[in-house]
């Protein structure tokens, strides 16, 4: 059976450098949401939890699915938008 992994490796990005389409507003309020779900539940892995419940987001492989936008409703702590135009996740190779 084919991993998510593998498929995920299909795809192709361009990144656009130091300008990061989503982010999270405020990092304290990550540690006091208590079940951190952009963590579980973004297919990318782009959310990241450490040992001291940090929760930390790159998002070179953002697939835009808007997910995290969604599950992040009731505290409302990220800022999401698409790329510009000509960069992000390219899915003709998939
Ligand atoms: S769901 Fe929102 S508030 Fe909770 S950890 Fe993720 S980004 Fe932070
Ligand atoms: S839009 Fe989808 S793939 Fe991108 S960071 Fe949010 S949940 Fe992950």
């Amino acid at each position: 059976m084919i991993q998510i992994e593998e498929k995920l490796y299909q795809n192709r990005y361009r990144v656009d450098e130091g300008r990061p389409h989503i982010k999270i507003k405020n990092r304290e309020t990550c540690t006091l949401c208590y079940d951190k779900s952009c963590t579980v539940l973004c297919p990318a892995g782009c959310y990241r939890k450490n040992e001291t419940e940090e929760v930390t987001l790159i998002t070179d492989g953002c697939l835009e699915c808007g997910t995290c936008q969604i599950i992040c409703m009731e505290h409302k702590n990220i800022q999401w938008e698409y790329p510009r135009g000509g960069f992000g996740i390219l899915y003709k190779f998939g």
